[in-house]
């Protein structure tokens, strides 16, 4: 039995980061928190109720009527995000959203906010959370922290094929500028740019499969606990 311990799995946009992260926390009887889409239901609400993102007092008083929560869905048993009490999960995958998001997980007012609501999801211990910043500023002190990256082209190709399912007349140029402008804005934002923190270990899963992949991780959380003897 692995005791309970914190996971962090970040990297670029369409990485793979939320399949390792759903199965990983399954296979360990975990928690998953999606920290995407924590922002992406606040850049939701804030494009319902146009907030104006150069106006810190209206940001502030938006982000005080939100309140985010994950529950998970009995039928798939994935831990689906509720915004307001409204299940808002598959609504923030759309590009109107897509297209917003970095711009607005760049503020100031909305990191803290979700910051600290992610910092008290993980009192319980016994999750793993993905996202951008995790390793390196929600919970610096992870026990175990793991960095993805894959090529470009296999990203775009993921991303386009999971959208193309929900909507056909998707279009790769756009889907493919979007992974292209998120990252670019994500990891040159001034608060918690996305890095890959001193003690993440990198995953390329460019040529991996998924049980590979979630092998890879499963030996990182093993050797936690059984260090192989040298
Ligand atoms: O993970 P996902 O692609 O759903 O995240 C959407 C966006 O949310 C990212 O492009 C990034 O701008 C923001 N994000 C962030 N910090 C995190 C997770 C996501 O800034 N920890």
């Amino acid at each position: 039995m692995i005791p309970k311990i914190i996971i962090t799995i970040d990297g670029f946009s369409s990485c793979g980061k939320s399949t390792l992260a759903k199965q990983l926390a399954r296979k360990l009887g975990y928690a998953y928190i999606d920290s995407g889409a924590m922002y992406r239901a606040i850049t939701l609400y804030f494009v319902r109720n146009n907030v104006d993102l150069s106006n810190v007092a209206e940001i502030k008083s938006a982000l005080e009527n939100i309140s985010l929560e994950f529950i998970v869905n009995p039928k798939n048993e994935h831990s689906e995000i509720y915004l307001n009490g409204e299940n808002v999960e598959y609504i923030i995958r759309d590009l109107v959203v897509a297209e917003k998001v970095s711009e607005v997980a760049a503020l100031k007012d909305v990191r803290t906010f979700a910051v600290a609501a992610q910092q008290q999801m993980g009192k319980e211990r016994g999750i793993v959370m993905d996202g951008r910043d995790i390793g390196t500023t929600v919970f610096p002190h992870a026990a175990v922290k793991i960095f993805m990256v894959a090529d470009e082209a296999v990203r775009v190709e993921r991303r386009f094929t999971e959208m193309f399912e929900k909507n056909p007349n998707i279009d790769l140029d756009e889907v493919k500028n979007n992974i292209a402008l998120r990252d670019y804005i994500d990891s040159n934002r001034k608060i918690s740019p996305l890095r890959q923190a001193p003690d993440a270990v990198l995953l390329d899963n460019t040529n991996l499969s998924q049980k590979e992949q979630l092998d890879f991780a499963l030996k990182l959380v093993h050797d936690q606990f059984e260090p192989v003897a040298k």
